[in-house]
């Protein structure tokens, strides 16, 4: 029988508010423990929590980047629960009026465009970390408490059953990731946990109507993790299914080593929360008018302006995919393009000599010493034959070390090409006339062999001579032989 899987997926992601949700404490990651905290974020008694505005601002940002519905009035309320991380036992999050309602993201899968539905956004404060530890030497195992997190402004991106592959659910959670990242409200970085993600996932025999049992995976702590842990409980859900088994509603654990979901605990309900209105906190009133202010903040968006690169540049979709993934990316391929109207050979370069040493160097694109303009010139005289693309290529690192541009550089070593045709004649003659084997090899029809003949005319020249040039007086020469 072949099964349709089903996935929604719920994604957390922290603000970048200076201070945290509740209190004015710094919203710090990696700090020294238990040293960001003060009484409210910590959970003594008495203390009253204060509103972060900033918290809300990006909510509505977040909500209004994703389509979403902002609500005229919406309330907090305390989630009940006991564990270590948590010192209040409850977290102060939002039950039945949460900031944002209904939305939706549009993605691109494998080529295909497609709609996921968000269900809601809601705002809640983090809670803190335990840290496990066990000592090899005792054996004796110990957990501690970090409260530097709690209080950490968090917003929860709930989405529709939507998704009907690992593949749709990464493409989505790359969608929203770089949405909030344009939109600057959280630095989303899965490795930190300042995004996180469960996915909730099930299947049905195909034509049905109902959905099947979900699982709740946690635990992934990055893109490609999500996407295995997606695939694999879909492999085991279908053969639990074909050998008569059932699937039971749960929240499973993804390890990372057996590539493998194991079970973590019955999956909780809302009624086990005992949920009630937060009496400490006043409900908020949204002003239309200041979400229409904060929707003219808005940046313009990756996809439409994925949609507008293939449009006023000609590019393909997957150029124009990858360009506009990281904002400054997109921001650096304009400026170039203002200097230089050749918007595919600047996406080639970006693409792949650029991203190359940007990654090998652990460099980000907002501190890269080439500037856009000097990129623009460098294709610039490759256009007009001052170089040719190997000469580029060979300089293109040392205008990244150096920040040099690339006309100083030919300068400084003097790499400027050769177009010169009688003195390219002239090597070529030299090359012919001391390689006769291969001469007589090209002419008996191994036309192949006539690549080593290039490569000794460009060691001569040190690459400068112009491809083109050379390999018309070659063809030329040869003939004549
Ligand atoms: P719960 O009450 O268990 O938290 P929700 O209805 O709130 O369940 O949904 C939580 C997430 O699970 C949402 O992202 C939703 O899209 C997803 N979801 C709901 N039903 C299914 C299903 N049958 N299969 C896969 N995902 C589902
Ligand atoms: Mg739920």
């Amino acid at each position: 029988m072949k099964y349709i899987p089903v996935i929604g997926l719920e994604i957390h992601s922290q603000l970048k508010t200076n201070t945290k949700i509740f209190c004015g404490y710094a919203n710090k990651f990696g700090a020294e423990q238990n040293t960001q905290t003060c009484p409210v974020c910590a959970g003594f008694p008495g203390v009253l929590p204060v509103l972060n505005e900033k918290a809300v601002e990006y909510c509505i940002k977040a909500g209004l980047a994703l389509n979403c519905e902002i609500a005229e009035f919406s309330k907090f309320d305390r989630k009940n629960y006991f564990y270590p991380d948590l010192p209040k036992a409850y977290q102060i999050s939002q039950y039945d009026k949460p900031i944002c309602g209904k939305g939706y993201v549009e993605v691109i899968v494998n080529g295909e465009k497609k709609k996921i539905g968000i269900t809601r956004i809601h705002l809640e404060e983090d809670a803190g970390k335990l840290v496990h530890s066990s000592d090899a030497f005792t054996m004796a195992t110990n957990s501690f408490a970090d409260y530097n997190r709690c209080g950490t402004p968090l917003i929860e991106i709930v989405s529709e059953p939507d998704m009907h592959s690992a593949d749709d659910a990464y493409a989505y959670l790359q969608a929203v990731k770089h949405i909030l990242e344009y939109i600057e409200v959280s630095d989303c970085n899965m490795e930190e946990g300042s995004l996180r993600c469960d996915a909730n996932v099930s299947v049905m025999p195909e034509g049905s109507k109902v959905f099947g049992t979900k699982t709740e995976l946690k635990n992934m702590n990055s893109f490609k993790a999500v996407k295995a842990a997606i695939e694999a409980e879909i492999k085991r859900q279908i053969n639990e299914l074909e050998n008569g088994g059932k699937i039971i509603q749960e929240t499973r654990l993804w390890d990372e080593a057996s590539g493998q979901t194991r079970p973590m605990r019955s999956k909780e309900e809302a009624q086990d929360y005992k949920y009630f209105p937060e009496s400490d906190l006043v409900e908020l009133e949204i002003s239309k008018d200041y979400v229409e202010k904060l929707k003219n903040e808005l940046p313009e968006l990756p996809y439409s302006r994925m949609l507008r690169f293939i449009n006023d540049y000609s590019l393909p979709e997957v150029d124009a995919e990858v360009l506009v993934a990281e904002k400054a990316v997109a921001d650096y391929f304009e400026n170039a393009v203002k200097i230089f109207n050749q918007p595919k050979k600047i996406a080639n370069w970006i693409m792949t000599e650029l991203m190359k040493l940007l990654n090998e160097k652990k460099v980000a694109i907002t501190n890269c010493k080439i500037s856009p303009k000097q990129l623009a010139e460098m294709l610039q005289m490759i256009e007009k034959n001052v170089i040719n693309g190997k000469i580029a290529k060979q300089i293109f690192p040392e205008m990244f070390e150096t920040g040099k541009s690339a006309e100083l550089i030919v300068k400084e070593k003097g790499l400027i090409q050769i177009t010169d045709t009688a003195e390219i004649e002239k090597i070529v003659e030299e090359t012919l006339a001391q390689n006769p084997e291969i001469v007589n090899q090209i002419k008996s029809g191994k036309d192949k062999a006539k690549g080593f003949l290039i490569g000794q005319i460009m060691k001569t020249t040190r690459g400068k001579a112009n491809p083109n040039i050379v390999n018309e007086i070659l063809a030329k020469k040869i003939e004549n032989i």
